[in-house]
């Protein structure tokens, strides 16, 4: 194996390199990994355009949303053999790693916790963990099953990955869910799942008191027992307010770049806004990885299918335009391929 690989950096806002960097050495308690599949993030989109909260200069990036087959392991490490497939490796924008996570995105490092060992996974599949527990967060914290003897309703404002998947989740566990997505190809994925769907720019005209997609809603579907903001803007999360029932909850998840708190509103309904933090995870003693996985594995139960929400796979050369021309209007999940040529 030659000792260098090619990795992504992000030195400042708006520029991305592709650079030629040494093999990282695993040390006694490291693993190190090759990458085979990573997702690209909307925080990887946020620190590349220089307004997240995370900044990751080094090699290999903030790419946490990784599947990754063990190349060797430290002579500390129990329970992980080369030719294992692990999730929550992280600065995964690389051909190899030895980070576990990323700090920032998860108490790993803090807890030195391992990479998880999933063979009965594709890479492909595992990179997915980590959208897939954001949304069993989000999910969780809704505190749905207060509702009983009826089917719970929920409202998914922004269906980007996350809220697609958390569309597919609550849609399994029996919920109905109405959301709302500008982009038709993101509302199609949806409503495969069931999901009703409207598109917010299309109430330009008012009509019988349809006049905007909260009045359509409001009268097709019903105040929610939960309403999921996924999108950070603020007139969403007044829209969630508008569409969630008296006493219920509004989950917060577009947070990163919120700057209101709109208590006047929330005080009027006794609705309660939860920030979930958006992270698999953001609580101690909170862990959705497992969850996480075993849902795309389909272990305790039907198998969460996400492989249709891959729009393109790219190799690290690739993934640098893909940064610089991010297509929001026609992409879902990109998938970076570092060990394709
Ligand atoms: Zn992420």
């Amino acid at each position: 194996m030659k000792n260098t690989m090619k990795a992504l950096i992000f030195p400042e806002p708006w520029k991305v390199e592709c650079v030629e960097v040494p093999i990282p050495e695993p040390g006694p308690h490291d693993v190190l990994a090759r990458v085979v599949s990573c997702g690209i993030c909307g925080s990887d989109v946020g620190i590349y355009e220089g307004g997240h909260w995370i900044v990751a200069h080094g090699p290999g990036g903030h790419g946490h949303e990784s599947g990754c087959e063990v190349v060797a392991v430290g002579d500390k490490v129990q329970g992980i053999k080369p030719g294992d497939r692990v999730a929550r490796m992280g600065a995964c924008y690389a051909q190899y790693t030895t980070e576990v996570n990323v700090v920032g995105h998860g108490q790993d490092q803090a807890t030195g916790a391992l990479p998880i060992v999933r063979n009965d996974l594709t890479c492909d599949e595992i990179s997915f963990a980590d959208a897939v527990g954001c949304a069993l967060n989000c999910a969780e914290r809704a505190e749905l099953d207060r509702i009983t003897g009826r089917k719970p309703r929920a409202v998914i404002l922004g269906l980007g990955p996350i809220g697609l998947i958390l569309a597919r989740i609550l849609a399994m566990r029996g919920v109905e869910v109405a959301a709302s997505e500008p982009f038709a190809h993101k509302r199609v994925l949806a409503a495969r799942s069931g999901v009703k769907v409207y598109n917010p720019c299309e109430f330009t005209r008012a009509r019988h008191g349809r006049e905007t997609f909260v009045d359509a809603i409001l009268q097709d579907f019903g105040p929610a027992d939960a309403v999921f903001e996924m999108v950070g803007h603020n007139q969403t999360l007044l829209d969630a307010i508008a569409l969630v029932r008296p006493g219920f909850r509004v989950l917060v998840f577009g947070a990163q770049s919120m700057q209101m708190i709109p208590y006047k509103e929330c005080r009027l309904k006794g609705v309660e806004l939860v920030y979930p933090e958006a992270m698999v995870n953001s609580k101690s003693g909170v862990d959705y990885w497992t969850p996480a996985l075993d849902l795309l594995a389909g272990k305790n139960g039907p198998k969460l299918q996400v492989m249709d929400l891959i729009t393109d796979r790219v190799t690290l050369e690739q993934a640098m335009h893909a940064f610089e021309h991010y297509n929001r209007e026609g992409w879902i999940k990109i998938i970076v391929e570092p060990n394709r040529d």
